[in-house]
């Protein structure tokens, strides 16, 4: 009797422990990606992302002699009548942690059981899973550095293999066709501009750690924060979709560590950064929609999305070329520095004193590399609303900030093409990207003074926090 594999946010063969499984005991196979209503959310970069990884995954299945079945509706309904097709006995998945996925993997899984059948879950799309790592007193950790402290010994088992074969039956069930489901309709924005930035698949997912861990590890540390060198590994956005997997990211980091390399520890400490998210997420998943401290709700943010200051941080219009730069960066290749987050978030939810929801959303909606769960720590961290927060009245300086990690102004001048005399091929292809009512242009003479003044920003967020009332 046949098992089926439900995939999700993992796109690979290789450390895939629900696939595994399945392939086991030698049963027919059948793998199925199911469109429902927890994707449909999704914003219109990762919902496009993801069909681009399913595409690609199908290829993958196909050149290892199996399938991928494609289904739309609710997961519960189509597992069941997969279940009533095929005759399968058991369903394996890898565990998400965010509440829309855990509730509707909650409700299935019961009910599958009720059912009668073998409904299996297993860990892998992080390191740690959240519950496995304590506070002495039994608790969950709301400071990263403990939390790190906690796991940085533990033992992590090596990567499962690839199956040697995924069995497959001998007649498969219906498909939907990708193309039918336009997982792209959302892209107001030229997908073609951003298609060649795009990190897709397993492969490329492998050959980027490979290079990362030769080329860029050692100093990885001392570069990770300058705006204009590629220090980082770029592997946030196959992370998201599981074409690689934590575990194996953490190995490789810890072996470049014990080879001496220097930055490597801090790399695998970054990484972890990714399992606390979902730590939080897993235990407090209010994380994701309100403020994660009490007090927050009455703070003084905007939330109107129609106000010129927003729509400017939205287009990279505001004035500030580091912000206009990141914004951009972000709109033409799905990605955006680190560093740079921290700046574009601080300037919107301190000078512009919008609700850190906002960027939040729009985030959502730009990021190849979205993940429910970084993206609603970053926000929060950032805002100050968040745990182990950077404080409220710590507010970055864009301006120094640039100074310092774009002394030579490369990374503004590479993304803000009214900066240059002769802007560059990046810089132009945000206007190949935007949409016509944006009505902006290369030759757009740049505004001349930011939109919120730095000390006009600043003072204005200041006075909202000391008048607080909690
Ligand atoms: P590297 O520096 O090479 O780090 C290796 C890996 O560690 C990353 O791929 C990522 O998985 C993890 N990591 C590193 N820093 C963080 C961090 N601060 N939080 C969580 N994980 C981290 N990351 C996302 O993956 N998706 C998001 O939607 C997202 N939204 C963010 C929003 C804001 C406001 C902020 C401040 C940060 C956000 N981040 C998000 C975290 C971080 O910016 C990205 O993970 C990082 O820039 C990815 O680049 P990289 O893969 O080259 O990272």
């Amino acid at each position: 009797t046949p098992v089926i594999y439900w995939m999700r946010r993992d796109f690979r063969l290789a450390d895939n422990a629900a696939l595994r499984a399945a392939c086991e005991d030698g049963h027919p196979v059948i793998p199925v990606f199911i469109l429902d209503e927890v994707v449909e959310r999704h914003g219109a970069a990762p919902k496009w992302r993801l069909g681009l990884a399913v595409e690609r995954f199908a290829e993958t299945l196909k050149d290892a002699g199996s399938r991928l079945i494609l289904r739309r509706g609710a997961a519960l309904e189509v597992l069941r009548a997969l279940v009533d097709e095929t005759g399968a006995q058991a369903v394996h998945w890898n565990r998400l942690y965010d509440p829309d996925a855990r509730r509707r993997d909650e409700a299935v899984k019961s009910a599958l059981k009720d059912d009668g059948l073998d409904a299996v879950s297993h860990g892998g799309h992080v390191v740690f899973e959240p519950w496995r790592v304590e506070t002495g007193a039994g608790g969950f950790y709301k400071v990263y550095s403990p939390f790190w402290r906690a796991v940085r010994g533990l033992d992590v088992p090596e990567p499962l293999a690839a199956p040697g074969k995924i069995p497959a039956p001998g007649t498969w069930p219906a498909t939907d066709s990708l193309d039918d489901w336009h997982m792209g309709a959302a892209m107001r924005r030229g997908a073609d501009v951003v298609r060649p930035h795009l990190l897709l698949g397993e492969d490329a997912a492998r050959d980027r750690l490979d290079m990362f861990t030769q080329e860029r590890i050692a100093e990885y540390k001392a570069k990770r924060d300058f705006l204009d060198v590629n220090a980082t590994s770029g592997l946030s956005e196959p992370l998201s979709y599981g074409e690689i997997s934590a575990r194996t990211c953490w190995h490789a980091g810890w072996r470049e560590a014990e080879t001496g390399a220097k930055g490597a520890e801090h790399f695998v400490k970054e990484l972890i950064w990714r399992d606390f998210a979902y730590h939080l997420i897993y235990h407090t998943p209010h994380i994701t929609r309100d403020n994660w401290r009490e007090g927050w709700d009455s703070f003084p943010w905007n939330e109107d999305e129609r106000l010129k200051e927003v729509r400017d941080w939205k287009r990279g219009r505001t004035g500030l070329p580091v912000v206009d730069a990141a914004m951009r960066e972000m709109y033409v290749t799905g990605r955006m520095h680190n560093r740079a987050r921290m700046l574009v978030a601080s300037y919107l939810t301190k000078h512009l004193m919008t609700h850190w929801r906002v960027g939040q959303a729009w985030f959502e909606e730009c990021l190849v590399d979205w993940d429910p769960a970084s993206n609603a720590m970053g926000w929060q961290w950032v805002a100050g609303s968040g745990p182990d927060a950077a404080p409220y009245f710590r507010i970055f300086n864009p301006e120094t900030q640039a100074e310092k990690f774009d002394a030579e102004q490369k990374y503004r001048r590479k993304w803000v093409a009214e900066l240059s005399d002769a802007p560059g091929e990046e810089a132009l292809s945000y206007f190949e990207a935007i949409p016509e009512n944006w009505h902006m242009a290369p030759d757009d003479a740049y505004p001349e003074a930011p939109v919120v003044g730095l000390s006009e920003g600043r003072t204005r967020a200041l006075e909202a926090y000391e008048n607080r009332d909690f």
